[in-house]
């Protein structure tokens, strides 16, 4: 007899798309409460936005404590996956409940096991167990990506010592670490690739090969990540082993000098998906910007310097991002909710009918009012009044229609994911970004976690349908 359930209910980080909403959870938790007659002492709920981290879920502790002192005798979760993480959570709560003997009030929505049952428990065990012998396999290539990394920033093998450090690539020589950063001064200071070049070949200062310097050479050394004492990989810097020469803030400004002067001060051109603040840095909240790294490798980052409201302080590899985002976008267009979205907003077409002939009238006034001026039937000044006082009525409909119809970039895909999918190489940029902006507002980068890779995780989409 139950007389004290409890509902646990977990926010956790799903790119997919295919998170359920933490109201939806306890929802159903307390409709199924409902059903077994189970009265609902207490929701607990956490917000553990990445399932990896093995962060606090001081909820769960703190139901686990009332469970064990027994002012809740039932759990209902939508699914046992908002229960545990690890089997070995899952493992301390079976201890529990049966210890504390309520071992058969458990209940979760789906009804994947039958957990009033010892067999039904004994699956998930089982499940829990596979999901471990999965989850072991994750950190084994986890541990071996650190190898990697670790590897990265220690010297490589190969290769001739860089200019500016011994042979053994840690031991800063001096005299070359003075020339490197009065090279970095000048050309921070606006002074060409070439004459630095020309002033180091004058006064006799050669490469680490003994040649002369090239823009090329001189260029690549400014650049690399290396003489600050870092490695890059993925677009994310790793302190290495050795020293740096010049501060990573120096060497991130060389960077994007020299980076963009490559392209002649031209912007880029657009082919990155998730511009125009559709990507915003987590640590800031500044819109990341398309910025090639050095090697051409498609990159956002959160951009700092004059005129650019960033930390400086995230950057995104742009292409397993891009398709990250293609793979949430997708999705969302098979599932039920965006169908019940696109129903509200086809709701509102009517009056959207009614905005866009009302722009048309407007817009034809203001032809009229053009004539009448030529003519001189009117002078300038009514014209010129006239004039604004319809171009504001003419945008402020248009903000009105652009806020009720939102959706016709997805109109033919929606409920048709396959279609979107096999169409999409064939779309072009703006098509592609119009879909996109039609159910994301927004993704937000978190700060990524050395050793991880790409990591979906860092990576948190708002959606707008
Ligand atoms: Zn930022």
């Amino acid at each position: 007899m139950v007389s004290a359930a409890a509902i646990y209910a977990r926010i956790s980080s799903d790119p997919a798309g295919t998170r359920l909403g933490v109201g939806r959870q306890i929802a159903d938790c307390e409709a199924l409460a409902e059903r077994l007659g189970w009265p609902v002492a207490e929701v607990y709920v956490d917000n553990d936005v990445s399932a990896y981290s093995g962060g606090d879920r001081p909820e769960y502790r703190r139901m686990l404590e009332d469970l064990k002192h027994g002012t809740r005798d039932a759990v209902l979760v939508w699914q046992l996956d908002r229960l545990h993480r690890q089997p070995r959570e899952l493992e301390e709560f079976f201890d529990l409940v049966a210890a504390v003997g309520i071992a058969e009030n458990l209940a979760t929505v789906t009804g994947e096991y039958d957990l009033s049952t010892g067999e039904g428990r004994l699956m998930a065990r089982i499940v829990g167990a596979v999901a471990r012998k999965e989850s072991d396999d994750k950190s084994l290539r986890l541990r071996r990506k650190h190898a990697e990394l670790a590897a990265a920033g220690k010297v490589s093998g190969g290769g001739s010592r860089p200019f500016g450090y011994a042979d053994d690539k840690v031991t800063v020589v001096a005299a070359e670490a003075k020339v490197i950063r009065e090279m970095a001064s000048r050309v921070l200071a606006g002074d060409s690739l070439r004459s630095v070049c020309v002033d180091l070949n004058g006064r006799g200062v050669r490469t680490s090969l003994g040649n002369d310097w090239t823009t090329s050479g001189l260029k690549r050394r400014l650049m690399s990540p290396q003489v600050s004492g870092r490695t890059e990989r993925d677009g994310e810097f790793f302190e290495a082993q050795w020293p740096g020469i010049i501060t990573a803030e120096e060497s991130d400004r060389l960077r994007h000098k020299l980076g963009s002067r490559t392209r002649s001060g031209q912007r880029p051109p657009r082919r990155y998906l998730l511009t125009g603040g559709l990507l915003l840095c987590g640590r800031c909240g500044a819109a990341m910007v398309a910025r090639p790294r050095g090697d051409k490798t498609r990159r956002y980052v959160c951009a700092k310097g004059p005129g650019l409201p960033g930390c400086g302080r995230m950057s995104a590899t742009a292409d397993p991002l891009e398709k990250l985002i293609v793979e949430i976008v997708v999705h969302r267009l098979g599932t039920a909710e965006l169908e019940a979205a696109l129903n509200d907003a086809r709701r509102h077409s009517q009056q959207a009918a009614e905005l866009e002939d009302q722009v048309a009238a407007d817009q034809e006034m203001l032809n009229e009012l053009a004539d009448d001026y030529a003519n001189r039937l009117i002078g300038r000044p009514e014209w010129l009044t006239a004039r604004e006082t319809i171009q504001r009525r003419i945008d402020h409909t248009r903000s009105r229609l652009s806020r009720l119809s939102p959706t016709t970039a997805i109109d033919e895909y929606a409920g048709h994911a396959d279609l979107l999918a096999a169409a999409w190489p064939d779309l072009g940029l703006p098509r592609r970004q119009g879909i996109v902006r039609v159910i994301i507002d927004h993704v937000v980068a978190q700060s990524a976690v050395p050793g991880r890779g790409f990591d979906r995780e860092r990576f948190e989409p708002a959606f707008r349908l």
